[in-house]
């Protein structure tokens, strides 16, 4: 085994400790990658604090990693020791069934192994995230990432990134629909920055009034306040209402319970609401808020591993990349206290050049 340091969850109220174990060993299709940066995805914080439950401990979150390739299979082909590399939200499939050859196998028929908090093919081993020093992963589930891209800024790319881009391009996002965002942060900012991208006219809905000049900044052109209670969600409804049937598409990324309906009405007919933001309590759905104009309220995960390829090459183009706050590992447990609170900009990524 090779010998790993991180940083873990012992259990779901305990902070995020160091933590040493082992990787296995480079195998013929393996590519050993040192980490250089993982960022902090709010999926990070419900998981190793159970909140969606069945979590398995000790945890080693992070599935946005970037690093250089260290060492390599004799079968690897498609990497060579120095090169830039990323890792994203799986690192294992069938690579058979119907959705690994439709190039989405995050909905592997078999078993899609999580980068973490998620077990191997053989069902019982452990998988470690990306708050460490290295990890080993099957080429086919590498990433290419440029070495003229800035590496702390991509690392987000590989969750947040492609959690927004997929929708964005499955719905042919263009220049002159109107997207809405609702919550700006990990993913909400990359939202806005990839449908502005695509020349769509965007809209952030957020409850800090304190980000609308951010939020104009990462390129919205309207920035509307909502309310995080319930008693206020009336008052907001009337002040909506010149809103109502306005958007094409809407990106909900909110990491907590909220209403839904409000922002339904926003929607054109036949328009659609992409839920990627995943509270652990569930919603309350208005059966008219979808029946009034046949609208589509659906659901997204991730992408694949093809389309997360070109969704970095897309942003290494475009030169479309997250802003982030850059933290030593001992500030894992403050940037956790901090995301939770709304109070991030927009992205913290953990440095573990040093590890
Ligand atoms: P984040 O950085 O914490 O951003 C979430 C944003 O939601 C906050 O910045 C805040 O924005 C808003 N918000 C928070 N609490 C709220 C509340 N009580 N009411 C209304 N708005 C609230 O989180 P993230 O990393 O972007 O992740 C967002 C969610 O997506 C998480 O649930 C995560 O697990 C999920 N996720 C899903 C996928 C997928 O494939 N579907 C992938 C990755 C993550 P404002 O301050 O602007 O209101
Ligand atoms: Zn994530």
């Amino acid at each position: 085994m090779l010998k790993t340091t991180g940083y873990a969850a012992k259990s779901p109220t305990t902070p995020i400790e160091p933590f040493s174990f082992g990787r296995r060993e480079v195998g013929p299709g393996d590519v050993r990658i040192k980490i250089l940066y993982c960022g902090i995805c709010h999926s990070d914080i419900h998981q190793a604090k159970d909140e969606w439950g069945g979590s398995i401990f000790p945890m080693v979150p992070g599935h946005e990693i970037v690093g250089q390739v260290i060492d390599v299979g004799k079968k690897v082909k498609r990497f060579k020791l120095g090169d830039f590399a990323g890792v994203g939200c799986f690192v294992d499939s069938c690579g058979k069934c119907k959705s690994c050859k439709a190039n989405v196998e995050q909905f592997c028929e078999k078993h899609t192994t999580l980068t973490y908090n998620s077990l191997e093919s053989d069902g019982k081993t452990p998988s470690y995230g990306g708050y460490s020093s290295q990890i080993v992963v099957n080429q086919n589930y590498v990433l290419k990432v440029s070495k003229k891209a800035p590496l702390e800024r991509v690392a987000p790319l590989l969750c947040a990134g492609i959690t927004t881009y997929a929708p964005l391009k499955r719905y042919g996002v263009k220049k002159g629909q109107k997207i809405g965002v609702v919550g700006l942060g990990g993913l909400g900012h990359m939202g806005v920055k990839l449908a502005a991208s695509m020349g769509a006219e965007v809209t952030v809905f957020s409850t800090s009034p304190a980000k609308e000049k951010d939020a104009k900044r990462l390129g919205a052109k309207n920035f509307v306040i909502t309310p995080k209670s319930e008693n206020q969600i009336k008052k907001q409804n009337d002040s909506f209402s010149s809103l109502a049937e306005k958007f094409d598409l809407i990106l909900d990324t909110v990491a907590a319970p909220h209403d839904l309906n409000m922002f339904l009405r926003l929607l054109k007919r036949d328009g659609t609401m992409v839920l990627i933001g995943v509270p652990p309590k569930p919603y309350m759905l208005e059966a008219y808020s979808l029946i009034g104009g046949q609208k589509r309220l659906t659901g997204s995960l991730i992408g694949g591993i093809k389309e997360t390829q070109e969704m970095l090459d897309y942003c290494t183009r475009k030169k479309v990349f997250s802003d982030v706050e850059v933290i030593d590992p001992t500030r894992i447990n403050e940037a956790y206290e901090r995301t939770s609170k709304g109070d991030v900009k927009y992205r913290f990524v953990i440095d573990l050049k040093n590890e």
